[in-house]
């Protein structure tokens, strides 16, 4: 059983949709199923613009940063946000790092503070959800009193781990990253930003890049097509994702999934596992644990649940169990069940039943 929080399964209807023949791009066919896909795209997003690109997350991270950023405030509370910051670097884009420890969310007012004293800034870079911890940053308050005092201030928000987990309000969010292999439940490989209409104004006002140049993206995608070879098989299979999603309601896959989190959260807490960040987010749990490793082996080995470990200094650390995309509950509460009888057979405490019983009473 996969449960890591990317790459997640890919589901038997996508694979499917995807094994049909492969089709060239610049055909009528193509057209219209990357029109299809990218209606369904800007409907997920709930922004007046999409893009797609061949890339994983991290182009798309690099693609916002080229295109909307010259002097940006990146937010490092763990490897992602740190990431925005190497990009910065390697592209010669003066950035402000705000670092906290990674179970700690930045705060709106160390954000705004440097907003307010420095008019040069006209992005800020953050994840909504810090998928190194499993944790929730406040960027709908970020994003709504950053332009409240700059309006042109570009907010990029790192979605990846937030598109298709939440209902995430966009009012203030100019550009919306996501990838394929999480929420999404597909392949690596495609990365999406939504844009706002005042960041496609700045991309197409000063188009930048080459393989990332937007404005040329732009022009491209709204005449459903795309700039370079598009990656056609994700696209459809992006396609065959959504219309599942839609029809079964985009809400209905935003409550289930914060009922699988929550029902979790308190089955774990409840046989005495700390929840690691101060601010969790819905997308995965992530629990503090020094056998974190040990715990993980046996998880898998005995248990058949496979679920991702920390990098760096958490490593051996922390555990994160995946909640995004088409879990069904009695995987959720099987691996609860299961690392329960995990931490009995280390001789941390004795197998009760606590965690599927408090899974069960949450969920339903
Ligand atoms: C997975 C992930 C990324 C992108 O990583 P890629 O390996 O480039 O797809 C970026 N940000 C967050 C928060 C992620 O979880």
């Amino acid at each position: 059983m996969l449960l890591t929080p990317g790459p997640t399964p890919v589901p038997e209807f996508v694979r499917a949709a995807m094994a049909t023949e492969t089709l060239h791009h610049r055909t009528p066919e193509f057209e219209a199923i990357f029109k299809n896909t990218r209606e369904l795209l800007l409907e997920i997003l709930d922004m007046p613009e999409a893009l797609m690109l061949a890339s994983s997350g991290t182009g798309a991270m690099e693609a916002c940063i080229i295109n909307l950023a010259n002097k940006a405030i990146t937010v490092n509370s763990g490897k992602f946000g740190e990431r925005f910051g190497k990009i910065c670097k390697a592209m010669n884009i003066p950035n402000i790092e705000i670092k906290n420890p990674w179970d700690t969310p930045v705060l709106a007012d160390a954000v705004i503070e440097l907003v307010k004293n420095d008019s040069d800034i006209d992005a800020i870079c953050i994840q909504i959800c810090e998928s190194a911890g499993g944790l929730r940053h406040p960027v709908e308050e970020i994003a709504k009193r950053v332009k409240e005092i700059n309006p042109n201030v570009m907010i990029i928000a790192d979605g990846i781990t937030a598109v298709g987990v939440e209902k995430i309000d966009t009012t203030n969010i100019d550009a919306l990253i996501t990838g394929s292999q999480k929420a999404l439940m597909l392949p690596p490989g495609l990365a999406m930003i939504g844009l706002s209409n005042k960041a496609v104004e700045k991309i197409e006002a000063n188009p930048k890049g080459y393989y990332f140049n937007l404005a040329i993206e732009l022009k491209n995608q709204r005449k459903n097509t795309t700039a370079w070879t598009a990656a056609t098989t994700l696209i459809i299979g992006l396609g065959a994702i959504l219309e599942k999603i839609k029809a079964d309601g985009f809400d209905t896959l935003y409550s289930d999934t914060a009922k699988r989190a929550n029902a979790t959260r308190e089955a774990l807490k409840a046989i005495g596992l700390p929840i690691y960040p101060k601010t969790p987010a819905d997308a995965m749990t992530t629990i503090y644990s020094e056998k974190a490793n040990e715990i993980r082996k046996i998880l898998k080995n005995k248990y058949d649940v496979n679920i991702a470990g920390g990098q760096d200094d958490l490593n051996g650390k922390i555990f994160r169990i995946n909640h995004m995309g088409l879990v069904a509950p009695f995987e959720a509460a099987w691996a609860v069940n299961a690392v329960e009888k995990t931490l009995a057979d280390l001789g941390i405490r004795t197998f009760d039943g606590t965690a599927n019983k408090v899974f069960m009473e949450n969920f339903f």
